[in-house]
């Protein structure tokens, strides 16, 4: 009789095991990164990840965002009130700073906080925003400008081209891109296309920046995406493509903003769609990864959305391609927390509960910015 595995290696194949369904990446989670992806579900509270790891994989699979090892929850809440709406939740995450509902990049008082982006631009890295929403939307918008309020959708866009210049802007919202805005971008090296072909066949090499307008206003949900609109994953691996060209690094945020519109709509069918659109791009970055310690890799959302609460089905276990049973308690934002995975380094301080400026923290913490930008003292973990 084979005597018992020690001790040692049941726990090794024990880890092999529970990683089994996830891509083959290991981190050492011990030095500072030089890149850092952020992706945000707009809107993807934890029963919105449960309905669409059920459709995807039944309810034993994971989602490519549920193999990070590093994981916790999130407080939402903005200044003043208890639901948060995007660019509260956007500024919080950026800045570091809880804000009103509606403000971006700012304080109740007008005063400006500075963003992750204006960080990583001032230590030489590279940047970029990617979409499904509008770009100049509250959630891009709350990384890259300084606004009283989100609808102020030019002047978010020129607070971008006057501002922080991200080097990759792709999402939808043409409309807000008057030929003078568009005169504007060309002026500050901006290569600027409309649709997946023109995308796919540019020269990278020779754009400097590259701002894609893929809709007229969002772009179309994942199930009824036309050949015009590349997907968040193909935005996604782009933007990659022109951000690693930096020696120095870079920072990406990557936003799945339909799931919100999903939600609001109490549409179960189009926001599982969302959240698999969202996963897949999450999936394509986590298997491009090179050097994975060079990456802290971040996965959250701003709020819930819809009170969305799974009830069914009753009497069986739903296989995959089921659609679970639901109610919605509301066709508008909720108080509930959100998770959060991270992996990479300083990603270990991702654990339990938590509040949303955390996120700030980490970035903060992990690309060695040397003091918390205006002034308050900058917690990591817990709250
Ligand atoms: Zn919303």
């Amino acid at each position: 009789m084979p005597a018992a595995p020690p001790p040692f290696k049941r726990a090794l194949s024990t880890f092999f095991i529970l990683f089994i369904s996830c891509p083959n990446v290991l981190f050492a989670d011990d030095s500072k990164a030089k890149n850092v992806i952020l992706f945000i579900g707009d809107g993807m509270g934890q029963a919105h990840v449960l309905a669409a790891r059920v459709f995807a994989h039944g309810p034993a699979g994971r989602l490519n965002m549920e193999c990070l090892e590093h994981f916790g929850y999130v407080t939402t809440y903005p200044n003043g009130s208890f639901v948060t709406d995007s660019a509260a939740a956007g500024t919080a995450m950026a800045t570091g700073h809880k804000t009103s509902n509606n403000i971006i990049g700012r304080g109740r008082y007008g005063q400006e906080y500075k963003n992750v982006l204006e960080l990583a631009r001032e230590m030489g890295k590279a940047t970029g925003l990617v979409t499904t929403t509008e770009v100049t939307h509250a959630t891009p918008a709350a990384f890259a400008a300084h606004e009283a309020h989100r609808a102020e959708a030019k002047a978010i866009a020129l607070d971008y081209l006057d501002g922080v210049q991200p080097d990759v802007i792709l999402g939808g919202g043409a409309w807000v891109w008057t030929p003078d805005l568009l005169e504007e971008a060309r002026k500050r090296d901006y290569t600027i296309v409309f649709t997946k072909k023109e995308m796919d066949t540019l020269d990278s090499t020779k754009s400097k920046r590259l701002l894609g307008l893929f809709a007229h206003s969002h772009m179309a949900f994942a199930t009824e995406q036309g050949r015009e609109e590349p997907s968040l994953k193909e935005m996604t691996l782009k933007a990659l493509e022109i951000l690693r060209r930096d020696p120095d690094g870079f920072f990406l945020m990557v936003e799945g903003g339909r799931i919100d519109n999903a939600g609001h709509n109490n549409d179960l069918r189009r926001l599982i769609h969302e959240v698999l659109g969202f996963d897949e791009a999450i999936g394509a970055v986590m298997a491009g990864l090179g050097d994975p310690n060079d990456t802290l890799f971040i996965i959250t959302a701003d709020h819930e959305t819809g009170g969305l609460a799974i009830v069914g089905p009753g009497g069986h276990l739903p296989g995959k391609g089921e659609m679970v049973e639901v109610r919605w308690a509301t066709k508008r934002h909720t108080a509930a927390d959100v998770p959060i995975w991270a992996q990479g380094p300083g990603a270990e301080a991702v654990r339990g509960k938590m509040d949303n400026t955390v996120v700030f923290s980490l970035i903060k913490e992990a690309l060695g910015v040397a003091s918390a930008p205006g002034g308050l003292p900058i917690k990591i973990g817990r709250e």
